[in-house]
């Protein structure tokens, strides 16, 4: 079942992020893939989508979306839907990213479209099958909007960007954004840029090192760690709560939801609503003082040590490997 499948990116920067081409990947495991991508994309980017076989790049005309909340890009992207139907046979799948504003666009555009959504997609099926995680990762359930078009939100790191079989085209079509969406729209006045770490972004990172109340308060060896293996810091809420490290790396119910390759937790207990961000790791290496901790249940590879004297000698281990 070949689908028509229209990729959301939203915020496009220079050049494509791992995300953005992983969304890319996924839709071509259904069929041929365009982008409505909600800012002008500059010439490096549309080589980019064309290299990953895209054919048609829709943007919008008359309206700079990314400055307002998320209600103008879903009305945008129904009469994207609309318009590309008539031209080139109608889209199956609407793809967008699992973020915050992606999960209320997908929301908003399904009340639009009268389309089953189906969000924390962690893989899929040619046949339109998706696989979902559920109850904070605890379960993976598979499901089939029933309806003729269906949106997807794609979680991080579910699936591996490969490159396309063929080049496309990545033809620019601008279509018009309607002006009833922008009339009531809530329009963004002032940004402030929070400063880089230099780190991935949690939620997207391949490898997350995470402290906890064991550290006391001294994230050095996490820190240390993390750049070593080129990952992002994590933390649990007791930690987060202390002050020791910004509220926007706790992971947990109440944090991040975040599916590494490798998630490294250190002097953290492993209580459930810490699990509940993090079990979907594929790799967890469990480093605690109590052989008893919870954490251990789920970890794939446990040391019971103290962290302070476990952590340095593995960053030591793998500078000395990586030379
Ligand atoms: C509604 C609700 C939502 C919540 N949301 C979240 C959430 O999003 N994320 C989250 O993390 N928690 C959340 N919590 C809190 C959660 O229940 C736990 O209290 C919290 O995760 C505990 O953090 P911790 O593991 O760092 O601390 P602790 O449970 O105190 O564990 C510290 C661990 O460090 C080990 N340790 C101590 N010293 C060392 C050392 N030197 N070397 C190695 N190990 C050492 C100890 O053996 C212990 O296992 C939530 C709770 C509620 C009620």
């Amino acid at each position: 079942m070949a689908e028509n499948v229209l990729v959301v990116l939203d915020g496009v920067g220079d050049s494509l992020k791992k995300s953005e081409r992983d969304l890319l990947t996924a839709g071509r495991v259904l069929g041929p893939v365009s982008v409505a991508a909600t800012a002008p994309v500059t010439d490096e980017v549309r080589a980019q989508l064309a290299e990953n076989g895209v054919e048609t790049v829709y943007v919008p005309e008359g309206a700079d979306l990314s400055g307002y909340l998320v209600g103008p890009t879903a009305a945008w992207l129904s009469e994207v839907v609309a318009t590309a139907s008539s031209a080139s046979g109608p889209f199956g799948v609407v793809l967008l990213e699992n973020s915050a504003d992606g999960k209320e666009t997908a929301a908003r555009l399904g009340v639009r479209l009268g389309a089953g959504v189906v969000t924390d997609v962690v893989g899929l099926e040619a046949d339109g099958t998706v696989h979902k995680s559920v109850l904070a990762g605890s379960y993976e359930v598979r499901a089939r909007a029933t309806s003729e078009i269906a949106i997807w939100t794609l979680k991080a790191n579910s699936v591996d960007g490969t490159a396309a079989s063929a080049a496309g085209t990545a033809a620019v079509t601008p279509i018009a954004v309607p002006e009833s969406a922008l009339a009531h729209a809530a329009r963004i006045t002032g940004r402030t840029v929070k400063p880089a770490s230099g780190r991935p972004e949690l939620s997207e990172a391949r490898v997350v090192v995470a402290g906890g109340r064991g550290t006391d308060g001294d994230f050095g060896p996490i820190e240390e760690l993390a750049d070593a293996l080129g990952g992002a810091v994590g933390a649990s809420r007791a930690a987060a709560d202390a002050g020791w490290v910004s509220h926007d790396l706790q992971v947990g119910q109440t944090g991040k939801t975040v599916s590494p390759q490798l998630y490294v937790s250190a002097g953290i207990s492993g209580a459930i609503q810490q699990k509940a961000g993090m079990q979907t790791a594929k790799v967890i290496v469990a480093v605690n003082a109590d052989p008893e901790s919870p954490i251990f249940e789920i970890a794939d590879f446990g040391v019971v040590g103290n962290l302070f004297e476990v952590l340095p000698q593995a960053t030591a281990e793998i500078k000395r490997r990586r030379g």
